[in-house]
């Protein structure tokens, strides 16, 4: 609607109240969700953007979901990594956080890796963290599962977040197209069944204490996703691959 609408819109615009002058404000912080398929530099833009800000001296907070070391990392395929905290279905990000400032630790951003496993509340958590106590937030994560169906982080991270930015770096599927989904492949075969949970963003993560399938993820085009062709170079189940 524009205010050439005529008399319900000019009065609607002049009921906003003085408040909506920002410039008494101190500059709002941003939620911002960086997402792309898998192998697309995602950690690596994430161990960039923190290196930025805290050349700035800015202090951050890396987050992550579902590393299962034992010792969290954000760590890229270019060979750099930091240390990470690991956020459980049961953290309170907002208490994570208060939790360093009351031990005098400084934290300005956060940098949130694997954020298509948090949870809707994680998300509503760190839009708190944004809005009331203005320190920006960075995610980071695959939009889609390996059935090509919203994860419910990105999903409430594509309904919240102030910017949601595709990274650039194109991953292609085998035949040249843009690779769209994460396939999981089990023993040769594209799978759309099971829990999906088990995806890391690793081409060669097994599925956890499952049986002993082989299981990896192949980025495909959204054609091939949907008919399962994972490309001549790939072994035909049952076959002998001659290395
Ligand atoms: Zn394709």
């Amino acid at each position: 609607m524009t205010t050439q609408d005529t008399g319900y819109a000019a009065s609607a615009l002049a009921a906003v109240p003085a408040a909506g002058d920002r410039r008494a404000m101190p500059m709002p912080a941003r939620l911002t969700y960086y997402y792309g398929p898998m192998q697309c530099g995602k950690s690596t833009l994430a161990l960039q953007i923190d290196h930025n800000h805290a050349r700035q001296g800015r202090h951050g907070l890396l987050l992550t979901r579902y590393d299962r070391s034992g010792a969290p990392r954000i760590s890229s395929r270019i060979g750099v990594g930091r240390q990470a905290v690991e956020v459980a279905d049961v953290t309170d990000v907002r208490e994570l956080v208060r939790g360093r400032w009351a031990v005098g630790q400084r934290v300005d951003y956060l940098i949130v890796d694997e954020a298509q496993f948090l949870t809707a509340a994680h998300v509503e958590q760190l839009a708190d963290l944004v809005d009331c106590s203005h320190v920006d937030v960075y995610a980071f994560g695959l939009v889609t599962d390996f059935r090509g169906r919203l994860f419910p982080g990105s999903q409430r991270l594509f309904e919240l977040a102030d910017a949601v930015i595709a990274i650039q770096v194109e991953v292609l599927c085998w035949c040249g197209r843009p690779g769209l989904l994460n396939a999981r492949v089990v023993d040769g075969r594209v799978t759309r069944e099971g829990d999906t949970v088990v995806v890391a963003d690793t081409a060669a993560a097994a599925a956890p204490s499952e049986d002993t399938a082989e299981v990896h993820y192949q980025v495909l085009c959204r054609h091939h996703h949907r008919t399962g062709d994972l490309g001549p170079h790939h072994p035909v189940p049952g076959q002998l691959t001659l290395d």
